[in-house]
Order: C-alpha cells, then sequence, then structure tokens
C-alpha cells in the first residue's frame, strides 16, 4: 500500500543476479523429543542444521543488522541466514542455546510478556532469558498475550482497536528494555496474522512486523510483512531446507490485492510485478494452498495475476509463487499470506 507506492519512487538500483540481497529467516519454536511434532524439530535435527549452515559457510546475523539492511536496501552478505524463536520456550535454553553459543551464531527469541511473567506453557523467564541475552541472543516482541490481533473485540471501533493493540505492544517493548535492555521494536506477529490496519499501525510506531509466511526476505520485502520460513514437522529435513537456505527474494516491485486480511473479494486476486531480468517468468510457478499449482496469468512482461479457483477458507492459507533464477540454481520464493475471520 504505501509502502509498495513509495517503491516506484525508489531508484531500483538492486543487482539483478540478487544471491547478497537475500536473507532467509528461519522460525524455530520448540527444540525438543517431547513438544508437539507441529512446532518442534528434535535436537539432534537441529544440530544436523545448524552444522550444515556451519560447514556450507553460510553467514548467520543479528535480525538487527538484517532489518536495517532491508530497510536501507542495502547489499546483505552472500548466504545470510538470521535464527529466530517464537514464545521463548525453555528447551531453547537447554537444547539451542549451548550449541549456538558454541557456533557463535546470534539468535532472535520473540516472547511472550504474561507468559515470561507468568511461567505458562514453559516459558522462560527473565533470569533465563538475560542469561541468553548475555551469550548472544536478542530478545524481542511477540505481544503480552499471543492474542490474534487483528480480531476487533465486539463493538470496538478502530480508535479503540489501535489503542488496544499499541498499549500490548509497547507494554511488552517495556518490559523487553527494562529487563533486557533490548529495544529492537521488531514485532513477530501471534500466528503470523495481520492486516493493512495493524501494519498501518505498526510503521506509525516505527516497528517491523515479522510473519510467518514462507519467503526469503530483501530489499523488495514490505517491512511489516518480513516473511521467515517456519522449521518444523515436515519442513525440519535437510532437502526441504536446503533449497530455502538458498532461496532469493523475489522482485517484487509491485502488488496489488494484497490486503492479507479477506473480506469480499475471495478468492482473492493478486496482480504483481517484479522488477531485474534474472528471474525465468516462463517459469513461474503459483501454489495455492489446499488447492493445488496454479501457473499465473501474465498481463504484460513483467506483470502477473494470480487467483486461486475456489474461495479460500476460514483461518490462515497463502499463495506462494516461485521462479528459478537465470545464473544459478537457485529459486526465487515469495508468499502472500491471507487470513479470513468467522462470520
Ligand atoms: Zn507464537
Amino acid at each position: 500500500m504505501k509502502q509498495n507506492a513509495l517503491r516506484w519512487l525508489l531508484p531500483l538500483t538492486l543487482c539483478a543476479s540478487g544471491s547478497a540481497q537475500a536473507v532467509v529467516i528461519l522460525q524455530y519454536h520448540h527444540v525438543s523429543d517431547s513438544t508437539p511434532k507441529s512446532t518442534s524439530v528434535t535436537p539432534a535435527q537441529f544440530t544436523e542444521q545448524m552444522h550444515y549452515l556451519r560447514d556450507q559457510q553460510f553467514q548467520v546475523l543479528p535480525l538487527e543488522q538484517a532489518l536495517t539492511a532491508i530497510k536501507a536496501k542495502q547489499p546483505l552478505p552472500p548466504k545470510s541466514v538470521v535464527i529466530t524463536f517464537d514464545d521463548g520456550y525453555n528447551d531453547v535454553a537447554e537444547h539451542a542455546h549451548p550449541l549456538l553459543k558454541q557456533l557463535g551464531y546470534p539468535y532472535t527469541v520473540f516472547v511472550e510478556l504474561n507468559a515470561v511473567e507468568h511461567g505458562y506453557g514453559d516459558a522462560m523467564n527473565w533470569q533465563t532469558l538475560q542469561q541468553l541475552a548475555s551469550e548472544g541472543a536478542t530478545i524481542a516482541n511477540h505481544t503480552a498475550d499471543h492474542s490474534h490481533l487483528i480480531r476487533k473485540t465486539d463493538g470496538e471501533t478502530s480508535e479503540q482497536w489501535r489503542a488496544r493493540i499499541k498499549a500490548n505492544i509497547e507494554q511488552t517493548e517495556a518490559a523487553i528494555v527494562a529487563n533486557i535492555g533490548h529495544n529492537l521494536k521488531a514485532l513477530a506477529y501471534p500466528y503470523g496474522e495481520f492486516n493493512g490496519e495493524l501494519q498501518q499501525l505498526l510503521t506509525e510506531m516505527g516497528y517491523s512486523g515479522i510473519g510467518q509466511h514462507s519467503g526469503a526476505a530483501g530489499p523488495y520485502s514490505d517491512f511489516t510483512a518480513i516473511p521467515r520460513f517456519p522449521v518444523a514437522a515436515a519442513y525440519a529435513d535437510m532437502s526441504s531446507l536446503k533449497l530455502k537456505l538458498n532461496s532469493r527474494n523475489m522482485p517484487v516491485a509491485a502488488l496489488q490485492g494484497a490486503e492479507s486480511q479477506l473480506t469480499e473479494t475471495n478468492p482473492p486476486l493478486l496482480t504483481v510485478t517484479l522488477d531485474g531480468n534474472d528471474l525465468r517468468r516462463e517459469q513461474l510457478m503459483c501454489y495455492i494452498q489446499g488447492q493445488g499449482a496454479k501457473a499465473p496469468t501474465w498481463i504484460d512482461a513483467d506483470t502477473f495475476t494470480i487467483q486461486a479457483d475456489k474461495p479460500m477458507p476460514v483461518g490462515r492459507s497463502r499463495y506462494n509463487c516461485t521462479a528459478p533464477s537465470r545464473s544459478s540454481n537457485n529459486y526465487y520464493w515469495f508468499s502472500q499470506p491471507w487470513v479470513k475471520l468467522k462470520g
């Protein structure tokens, strides 16, 4: 929207080869043998993944460095990766931190304030978080209560909703500043859910917004819709992860129809305008969650549309589009998340 409009005005001097422009942000929850598979990797898998990063000489960056480069549209080191954990579980301190510390890899933990303060759901307390922070971790904001931020309460006006959500985020950030001293102003959206109104609020508050939709981040990313690759369950195996670690930031110069929260227009019609010459447009393919592969419709040499055949369901869903690079064996990867509320 506003940011997309801005992109037209920016001198797009980004290098067409693109590999140095992307950063792959990994999203973990649990590192444990005994937690739900859908949000877990085992300690053995985690060790294998971190050793792969080391052996393949990936550059593991602090999230802050990646966000600064994305915002400024500055180059990132080749093979840049960021490691993040959501919800701040104790098993991260137990099974992930010792290895990350040994490898010298920075990482970020997004915490829910109430869980930290009351120990809900086996969340780390401030003392543990302080220990991790003193040894390379960044602590960042995942709201006070892990609520569905885009849901308004009964009869709540937009103004009341804004005040409530702003207070929720600021209360959490203030507690992180007071207890840890970090002030990254990066919010990991609970459940990866956001809409234009929330993106607008974050922009006004000076926050970046980190999602759970897949894709490589980079200078073409919307700063309030930063993608991450979830690593858990079927997505935790090495062949799946290797493809993602080598993916590129799709050069999206403009987006239309990208309001994430679905209302009247369903299935949503997404219009994407691409930049640069390295992406093989003729091989671009999209995948509609729950409905399978679908080829895009090209309007001109750089612009395509994609629309599912059937409406997207209540809850979260997405369109993913990928295309090979001309200059390497890697893929450009873009994901558009959708969320449809009940009723
Ligand atoms: Zn979470």
